[in-house]
C-alpha cells in the first residue's frame, strides 16, 4: 500500500511555517486523505541538516500519540515532502479561550504526555512543544507533530565523542564518570519538553500565554525576564487543586524538580475518575 507522489491530488493549504507549507491532499483511486508537508527548496545549510533529522526522527516513531508519517519523497530536484496522517480538527490553537473544562484538557494532557513519555524513552527531546504543533482529530485523538527542531540525544560519551580512538582505553571509573555527567544532562534535556508541554497546557485553559499579561505581545526582552526572574505562571486559583498541583510540577524552575512525563502521567490530576 505505498503511495507514489504522482497518485495524489491537492485539495487545500491547511498550514504553513518556516520550514514550508502542509497541504490537504486525496489519493486519487482509494480517495484517502493525507496532509502533505512540502519544504522549502532553497535552503540554507542549517535548514537542510534540520530536515535530515525530522526525516531520521520520522523514520524512527511509530506511536499512536505522535503524527504517523507515511512516506518521505524526495525528487532529484532536491524537494522534499512528508506524507503524513491528516488531522482533521487542526492544532491545539484553536482550543485557546474555548471554555474548556479541566476533563477535557485532562484528556489530552494525557495523550501529550504519552507521546512526550514515548520519545523521551527513545531519547528524542522534541524542543518545540506548543500549541501548533499539537494536533486534534475528531475521534478525540491528540497528537505531537512538527519533529523540525528536534533532536536524538547522543548516548555516546563526550569524551568519546572528540577522541574516538582514544576511549578504547577509558579505565571504568573514567567512563562512568563521563557517563553521569551525561546522564544528568540528559534528564534536563528532557525536562525542557515538559516546562514547554506545562505552559501550553495552561494556555488553553486560560486562552492566552501565561508568561506575559493577557493582550500584551511578547517581545524577547519582557520573555527572558518572565521565565526567569520572576516565578514561575501559576493556575488560576478557581482550578481545582490537582489542576494547579499539575500545572505546578510542569513548571518548577529547577529542571531536576520537575516532574518527568512518566510521573505526570500518575498525578492525581490525571488519575480522577469522571
Ligand atoms: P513551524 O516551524 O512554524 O512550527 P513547520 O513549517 O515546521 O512550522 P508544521 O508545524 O509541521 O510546519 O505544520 C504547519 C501547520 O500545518 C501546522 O501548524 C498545522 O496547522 C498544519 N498541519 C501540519 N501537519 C498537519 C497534519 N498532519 N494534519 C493537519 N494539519 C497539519
Ligand atoms: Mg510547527
Amino acid at each position: 500500500n505505498t503511495v507514489s507522489a504522482t497518485d495524489l491530488d491537492r485539495i487545500n493549504v491547511l498550514g504553513s511555517g518556516n520550514s514550508g507549507t502542509v497541504y490537504k491532499v486525496t489519493h486519487k483511486t482509494t480517495s484517502e486523505i493525507y496532509a502533505l508537508k512540502k519544504v522549502k527548496e532553497d535552503m540554507d545549510s542549517t535548514s537542510r541538516c534540520q530536515l535530515l533529522r525530522e526525516i531520521e526522527i520520522l523514520r524512527l516513531v511509530d506511536s499512536p500519540y505522535i503524527v504517523k508519517c507515511h512516506d518521505i519523497f524526495q525528487k532529484h530536484s532536491g524537494e522534499v515532502s512528508i506524507l503524513m496522517e491528516y488531522m482533521d480538527l487542526g492544532t491545539l490553537e484553536s482550543l485557546r479561550g474555548s471554555a474548556i473544562t479541566e476533563d477535557q484538557l485532562a484528556l489530552i494532557a494525557r495523550q501529550v504526555l504519552k507521546g512526550l513519555n514515548y520519545l523521551h524513552e527513545l531519547k528524542i527531546v522534541h524542543r518545540d512543544i506548543k500549541p501548533a504543533n499539537l494536533l486534534r482529530n475528531s475521534k478525540e485523538e491528540v497528537k505531537i507533530a512538527d519533529f523540525g527542531v528536534s533532536k536524538v540525544v547522543v548516548k555516546s560519551l563526550n569524551k568519546c565523542n572528540s577522541f574516538a580512538g582514544t576511549c578504547a582505553y577509558m579505565s571504568p571509573e573514567r567512563v562512568n564518570s563521563e557517563a553521569d555527567v551525561a546522564e544528568e544532562d540528559k534528564a534536563n534535556v528532557y525536562a525542557g519538553d515538559i516546562w514547554s508541554f506545562g505552559l501550553t497546557m495552561l494556555e488553553i485553559l486560560v486562552g492566552y500565554f501565561p508568561l506575559v499579561p493577557q493582550g500584551q505581545k511578547p517581545d524577547l526582552a519582557t520573555l527572558i525576564c518572565a521565565v526567569c526572574l520572576e516565578e514561575s505562571p501559576k493556575a488560576p486559583e478557581e482550578c481545582s487543586e490537582e489542576f494547579k498541583s499539575f500545572i505546578d510540577c510542569c513548571l518548577r524552575k529547577k529542571p531536576s524538580e520537575r516532574w518527568t512525563a512518566s510521573q505526570l502521567l500518575n498525578h492525581p490530576f490525571l488519575l480522577r475518575q469522571h
